[in-house]
């Protein structure tokens, strides 16, 4: 007997506890054993019903498939849901995406609520203070991925960030996506490694196209 209610929303995440596995398996055939799966479930979305539970049982199973992370599986203000989740999860624990300020991520990094943060360099006041978060999860032994789900400007400051602290290997961004390779005179590209270059122009070392952003400007 299912321990869900029985409303559509349970439904749903029976069904990604079911179908999970199938899809992990089609992935990893797809892309090798040399590349690295995360999960993401979205638990910032407004209508998110994922509960402690459910992102129990769900870690349970992506670390079956060497899943590196398991991103956003409660909602985003649940500091105590993830405290307990990152206390029991075989897989690493992720969020943060949508914290705003250095301050409200202090409480997440000193109450150990995740093994991975997330500032995203757009909402929480730019490279100094995404530095300054930085440097409070290295204190605490946590990974930062910065969350580039943005524009291409946003994601050359999470490149920067990355490759100027000791404790960040990746970097999450948007693609393909208009606003990120759409709005550049030299559009970012991955590598034959699957890699991204960090910048090296002054300032963030990127050149924005006027013309193109203008193409999605609402004034036209
Ligand atoms: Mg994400």
């Amino acid at each position: 007997m299912s321990p869900y209610p029985p409303n559509s929303d349970s439904r749903l995440w029976n069904d990604v506890l079911r179908e999970g596995p199938r899809f992990l398996e089609a992935v990893r055939k797809a892309v090798g054993d040399d590349v690295d799966i995360m999960v993401d479930a979205g638990g910032s979305d407004q209508y998110w019903h994922g509960d402690l539970k459910w992102a129990m049982e769900a870690a349970r199973m992506l670390a079956h498939y060497n899943v590196v992370w398991f991103e956003e599986a409660l909602r985003a203000d649940d500091l105590e849901g993830y405290r307990q989740l990152r206390a029991a999860s075989p897989v690493h624990i992720s969020a943060g995406e949508v914290i705003t300020r250095r301050q409200n991520f202090y409480a997440w990094i000193e109450a150990r609520a995740l093994d991975i943060v997330q500032p995203d360099l757009c909402i929480v006041g730019g490279l100094s203070e995404g530095r300054r978060i930085a440097w409070a999860a290295d204190d605490h032994h946590i990974l930062v991925v910065p969350h580039g789900w943005n524009t291409a400007v946003g994601l050359a400051a999470d490149l920067h960030l990355t490759a100027a602290i000791p404790n960040a290997r990746y970097v999450e961004y948007w693609f393909p996506a208009p606003y990120v390779d759409g709005i550049l005179a030299k559009p970012f590209r991955l590598d034959s490694n699957g890699l991204l270059a960090i910048p090296t122009g002054p300032g963030l070392g990127i050149e924005v196209d006027e013309e193109k952003v203008r193409h999605y400007a609402r004034a036209g």
